[in-house]
């Protein structure tokens, strides 16, 4: 891209582990490229108590990046009374309460508790009046159940790296979420992200990297890293019908509004 047209763009990536121990050093680098191809901001999800600091820690260096802590399912046997007091004092700053929910296939973590870890911390980011990263697979119908009983709208929330129906990505925006496109629309064999983004309004997507896994094509096989976002901001645009210009101005405007930022 040129930099005439990167000037013009503005992209969040609302989805990237920039404390994943994969960019280290790198992450200098890795947010000057960003910055080169139109990212400006960079939401940074939780995933275990420990990391929570670092991303604070991140998230005061830097312009632009902002942190979201939370307790990711496939850690749920960490959750208790100690964990969630931790997380409400890691809230001081953050912008979302993340990544939380339920994923069946983390088959070593009970589902129960999968679901209590997900209750608990979606009731703490309503009680803080914080939006939430929803991480589900395969999960659907009993974590929108949660979510509605809990009466998220209140809050609101994105769909994180959404994996599911044309039909459920409806139910989750009847429920005023938003919902995340990740690097697999851009999979040579993708059939459902195109559906999802075919049926999805424009103000209810967002963009995301989910880095520094799910690399977008065409840089399968090198870690993923938010400079590649535009990789799936070209395809969704594409499938849109719009420049990537105005697909980056709503999606962004969406995630925006939603975080604060
Ligand atoms: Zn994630």
């Amino acid at each position: 891209m040129d930099a005439s047209a990167s000037e013009t763009l503005e992209l969040v990536d609302t989805h990237c582990h920039l404390d994943d121990g994969r960019f280290g050093r790198s992450l200098e680098e890795v947010l000057g490229r960003a910055r080169a191809a139109g990212v400006t901001r960079f939401v940074v999800p939780g995933v275990v108590p420990e990391g929570w600091g670092e991303i604070a820690r991140i998230a005061r260096k830097h312009a632009g990046v902002f942190a979201a802590p939370g307790l990711h399912p496939m850690r749920a046997k960490l959750y208790g009374s100690e964990t969630l007091r931790e997380l409400e004092r890691s809230l001081d700053g953050a912008v979302a309460v993340g990544e939380i929910g339920i994923d069946p296939s983390y088959k070593d973590v009970p589902r129960e508790l999968q679901a209590e870890a997900f209750r608990g911390q979606l009731r703490l980011a309503v009680a803080a009046g914080l939006p939430v990263l929803i991480h589900c697979r395969r999960a659907f119908d009993e974590t929108l159940r949660i979510l509605r009983e809990e009466r998220v709208e209140r809050v609101g929330g994105i769909m994180h790296a959404f994996s599911g129906s044309a039909e459920t990505a409806r139910a989750c925006i009847d429920l005023g979420l938003l919902v995340s496109v990740a690097g697999t629309v851009t999979y040579g064999n993708a059939v459902r992200p195109l559906e999802v983004v075919r049926a999805v309004p424009p103000d209810a997507l967002v963009l995301e990297t989910d880095a520094p896994d799910m690399t977008p094509e065409p840089h399968r096989g090198l870690p993923n890293e938010p400079a590649f976002i535009i990789e799936t901001a070209r395809r969704v645009a594409e499938l849109k019908g719009v420049t990537v210009a105005e697909l980056a101005r709503v999606t962004s405007a969406n995630a925006r509004r939603l975080l604060r930022i």
